[in-house]
């Protein structure tokens, strides 16, 4: 049977991006019309709303641009909609790059300054260890026709 996916909403072409816009990726938006994939938003989930400020991770924990403290929205979210994503069936995530939330494997340093270092955001961390594959727009699943 064909991979089911859980997707970030932005690539899906939903505007739940901080600053009101999407990232919309076509690939992702035809796997979501085919019925082979779901958009999610851990951000909208955690109760942050849109447009938001832009957020980083500051040792472990999830501060925005006013430098408020915003962990506890970025981890809410990010359960419940890993356990949307497991409920799902889904065991493959395309997810957008470098957010706080949906980044894997690099994403911004806490400083606001747009350097990379290496880690997951909040959402990837918890999808990875559900072992859940991850992939992202830039490094798209290979078999996706
Ligand atoms: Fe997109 Fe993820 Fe940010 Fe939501 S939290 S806007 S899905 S990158």
């Amino acid at each position: 049977s064909q991979t089911r996916y859980i997707v970030s909403a932005c690539l899906a072409g939903i505007a739940c991006r901080y600053d009101g816009r999407a990232n919309t990726c076509p690939e992702v938006q035809q796997l979501v019309a085919e019925g082979r994939a779901i958009p999610a938003c851990p951000e909208f989930l955690g109760g942050l709303g849109m447009p938001r400020p832009p957020c980083e991770i500051v040792q472990g924990k999830v501060v925005n641009s006013n430098g408020q403290d915003v962990t506890q929205h970025f981890l809410l979210g990010a359960q419940a909609a890993t356990e949307f994503a497991i409920q799902q069936g889904c065991t493959a995530a395309i997810l957008k790059s470098r957010s706080p939330s949906c980044g894997y494997g690099q994403i911004y340093d806490g400083t606001f300054g747009g350097v990379l270092v290496k880690g997951d955001g909040i959402w990837a961390a918890l999808l990875r260890q559900a072992g859940i594959a991850l992939y992202s727009e830039e490094n798209l699943p290979e078999d996706l026709d």
